[in-house]
């Protein structure tokens, strides 16, 4: 296939050079001039979208998305296929299918998980919304940089399944952190915690498959400095997309309002930017309930 991939940043390049070593022809353009591996670099967005089969966006958020389509759609060939996979807010994933459907083009918002190892390797998961039409046309592109798509629903969906799972992510985080500095406020010992919470009704992804305690569990970025892995300020962002669905729909949300404002605070005020998000741990293991 003839592909424009249009933000080659830390996840899109990798995910741009896995569709090249495919044997497809992709053309790439991002604005801060970065390339990939066996990709054609364009110096204008329109040459990357001009008579591609597909299109597919990285992009930071959802304004750039929007301005982005904007640019692009009027370029692409009618049925081919757009296919956004950054993380946006639904609203502007439905606002570009809508725009998508008018100039007869094929819509998928497919957000991935999986960070920059992930696209490297290829074992991206996609969480897809749009058309089953559209879905099918993505299919075989998310084979190629990932090891499962879901279709979960219309356009939108995607990213609602993204959001909702990085809630939940972030307040199971959390809650295991702060678990941790209060078992040892408790005198507790961090192995006996682990095996006996990664085997009983506490268990979770965070305690099992990323322990945020050092030495402790399966390798994590706890045992590397808290060097991401999955940054703090990339979850301050996508609780912040949560909150703002929650209120667009109406739900209570009270866990995810408040994991927003924990990591706001931890990354704005708190020296967390940069640090992963299991680096919750040391921030709890030095406060009191005062501070
Ligand atoms: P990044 O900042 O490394 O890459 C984004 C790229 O888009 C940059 O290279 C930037 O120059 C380019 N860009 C910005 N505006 C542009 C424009 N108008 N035209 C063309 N290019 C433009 O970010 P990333 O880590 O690659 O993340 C991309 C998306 O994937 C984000 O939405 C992020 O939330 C999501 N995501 C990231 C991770 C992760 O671990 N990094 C994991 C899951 C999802």
């Amino acid at each position: 296939m003839k592909i424009g991939f249009i933000g080659l940043g830390n996840m899109g390049a990798p995910m741009a050079a896995n569709l090249a070593a495919d044997g497809h022809e992709v053309l790439g353009f991002d604005t801060a001039g970065t390339t990939a591996v066996g990709v054609t670099s364009v110096a204008q967005i329109e040459e990357a979208v001009r008579g591609a089969d597909a299109v597919i966006t990285m992009l930071p958020n959802g304004e750039i998305l929007r301005a982005v389509a904007a640019q692009i759609t009027q370029h692409m060939k009618a049925g081919a296929a757009l296919i956004d996979c950054s993380t946006v807010d639904v609203e502007s994933a439905r606002s570009v299918a809508q725009d998508a459907d008018k100039k007869g083009l094929l819509f998928v918002d497919a957000p991935v998980s999986g960070g920059i190892g992930g696209a490297a390797a290829g074992t991206l998961t996609f969480m897809a919304g749009g058309s089953p039409e559209a879905f099918a046309a993505a299919a075989p592109l998310f084979e190629v940089m990932g090891q499962k798509a879901v279709h979960c629903g219309d356009a939108g969906a995607g990213q609602a399944a993204k959001i909702c799972n990085n809630m939940i992510l972030g307040v199971t985080m959390i809650a295991t952190c702060e678990a941790f500095a209060l078992a040892d406020k408790l005198g507790l010992d961090r192995q006996k915690m682990f095996d006996v919470v990664s085997t009983s009704s506490g268990y979770s992804w965070t305690m099992n498959a990323y322990c945020p305690a050092p030495g402790v569990g399966p390798q994590s970025p706890a045992d590397n400095d808290y060097t991401p892995g999955f940054a703090a300020e990339l979850m301050l962002k996508d609780l912040g997309l949560s909150q703002q669905a929650a209120e667009a729909a109406d739900a209570d949300t009270p866990m995810g309002a408040r994991a927003l404002e924990l990591y706001r605070s931890f990354v704005q005020d708190e020296n967390g930017q940069g640090m992963d998000f299991s680096a919750m741990l040391p921030r709890f293991e030095k406060r009191g309930r005062g501070d």
